[in-house]
């Protein structure tokens, strides 16, 4: 069947170049993220030929992306380039390549790289890992006034609009622009919506603090909005209703059984009533990317393809699809979308290949190991749940830190994010306050 993508352009022939066969199997994996990173490590001693093909040429620690957006992080310190994954892994070829198509009949891929086109590229094995994009609930024309948080451009547009927006209000002489520019809307409840609220009430209260003679920053207006009932409603309800206290008392406005209906460049309109806002983010909801859906398989409301116990394609040998982009049901329960369990599906899927490929068949289907679900409320304070463990306060956030420090994929990292951690908690200082300057026309300046 096949299934490539509708929007492949039609001025750019598809070559098929197929990149160098080999007498050895091959495993074509699509995403570095976490899902894919681990399925490529865990085939390191396998006798096979990995391609892991990414349309970035680097992996985010998205559980960090929120700092970068509130300026504590700079992009480089949650990111790790995938590239590195060839020199410590014979085995494996990385390709900057964005997948188009997926056809099974032929058991090719189509990819287009940056200089070189479009390339079919053949594979034994598929390992699909691309992950989730933001969702606007069939809303699209909301992403041009509200950006989602997903990519390290996503985390600098919002910490531009979040700079500028303090920059507009200390500008103008309009009382109400500058209270548009002083209300912040952020749209979703999660842990996303809810670490970045937390986190930009401490950034106008402590950060900014004195950096503005004509505005307060500390009287800015953060707004938490939500459909449903409450805040982090993955976690227990004694869990969320300490959240929605402790951001209260952050100075974060909770408001939620508020639907939005209207986004646009004036602010929102929810539950009838419009908030104007220069900033409005978007932490509501997300969707599978498009590849999936090229399989031709079922696919859940999200788009994640379903995946049998092994994490296969049903009717599909030699297909699997991992991490966020498989939809997946243990104990009648979906496995949740989080580094975790992409970790421990990509190593599954990377270790039942390498057994294949030996002749093994693995017996055991996946089981996903919850190690705990964490939020981060600002400064000193996080909540842990697993299983019948809940916790939150200073303790659990120190537990926090030390996990995330300890995840982050590179030693450089680890050590930068500690020091600028430190910084920030002993100084309330963030140091990537930057508004990246507008491109300039070559020659405009002179004269
Ligand atoms: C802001 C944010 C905060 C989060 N916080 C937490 C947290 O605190 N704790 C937690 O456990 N989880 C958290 N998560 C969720 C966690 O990051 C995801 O569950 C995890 O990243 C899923 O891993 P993955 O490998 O499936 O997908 P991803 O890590 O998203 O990787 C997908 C990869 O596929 C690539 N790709 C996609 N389409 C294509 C294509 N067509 N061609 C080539 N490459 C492609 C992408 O470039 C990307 O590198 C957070 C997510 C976000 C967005």
């Amino acid at each position: 069947m096949s299934a490539m993508l509708a929007e492949s352009r039609s001025d750019q022939p598809t070559a098929v170049v197929d990149v160098p066969s080999s007498a050895r199997k091959r495993v074509v994996i699509i995403g570095g993220g976490f899902a894919g990173l681990a399925a490529a490590r865990a085939l390191r001693h396998a006798d096979v030929d990995v391609f892991l093909l990414d349309r970035r040429n680097h992996h985010i620690f998205q559980p960090l992306l929120y700092q970068v957006a509130t300026a504590v992080l700079s992009p480089a310190e949650i990111a790790a380039p995938i590239r590195q994954l060839e020199a410590k892994q014979r085995n494996v070829s990385v390709l900057l390549a964005e997948v188009t198509g997926v056809d099974l009949a032929s058991r090719t891929i189509e990819a287009s790289s940056p200089g070189v086109g479009v390339r079919k590229i053949a594979f034994d094995y598929l390992v699909i890992a691309t992950g989730m994009r933001p969702s606007y609930f069939g809303h699209d024309e909301f992403a041009r006034h509200a950006p989602g948080l997903k990519s390290l451009n996503d985390a600098e547009t919002i910490r531009a609009k979040i700079l500028g927006a303090f920059e507009l209000a200390a500008m103008t002489d309009d009382e109400a622009e500058r209270a548009r520019a002083m209300t912040f809307v952020l749209v979703g409840a999660g842990p996303t919506g809810v670490e970045l609220a937390a986190s930009l009430a401490q950034m106008v209260k402590v950060t900014l603090r004195g950096n503005f003679h004509r505005i307060d920053p500390a009287k800015s207006n953060i707004i938490l909005l939500d459909a449903g009932n409450r805040v982090l409603p993955t976690f227990a309800e004694a869990l969320s209703r300490r959240v929605t206290r402790r951001l209260t008392r952050l100075g974060v406005k909770v408001m939620t059984g508020v639907k939005v209906e209207i986004v646009d460049e004036q602010g929102v309109v929810a539950g009838g009533s419009r908030i104007p806002s220069a900033t409005v983010l978007w932490t509501a909801g997300v969707a599978a990317s498009p590849i999936p859906k090229m399989l031709g398989t079922k696919t859940d409301r999200a788009g994640r393809a379903l995946v049998d116990p092994f994490l296969k394609v049903v009717d599909a040998p030699g297909v699997f699809v991992v991490g966020d982009a498989a939809a997946l049901m243990q104990n009648g329960h979906p496995v949740p979308g989080v580094a975790q369990a992409a970790i421990q599906e990509g190593r599954y899927v990377g270790r039942l290949i390498a057994k294949g490929l030996k002749g093994r068949k693995v017996k055991r289907p996946f089981r996903y190991f919850d190690k705990g679900n964490m939020a981060v409320v600002g400064k000193n304070y996080a909540v842990l749940e697993r299983g019948w463990l809940r916790t939150s306060g200073f303790l659990t956030w120190l537990v926090w830190a030390f996990v995330h420090i300890l995840s982050l994929p590179q030693l450089q990292n680890r050590l930068r994010v500690q020091r600028q951690w430190l910084w920030s908690y002993f100084t309330g200082q963030r140091s990537s306050r930057l508004i990246p300057e507008p491109p300039r026309t070559p020659g405009a300046d002179a004269g």
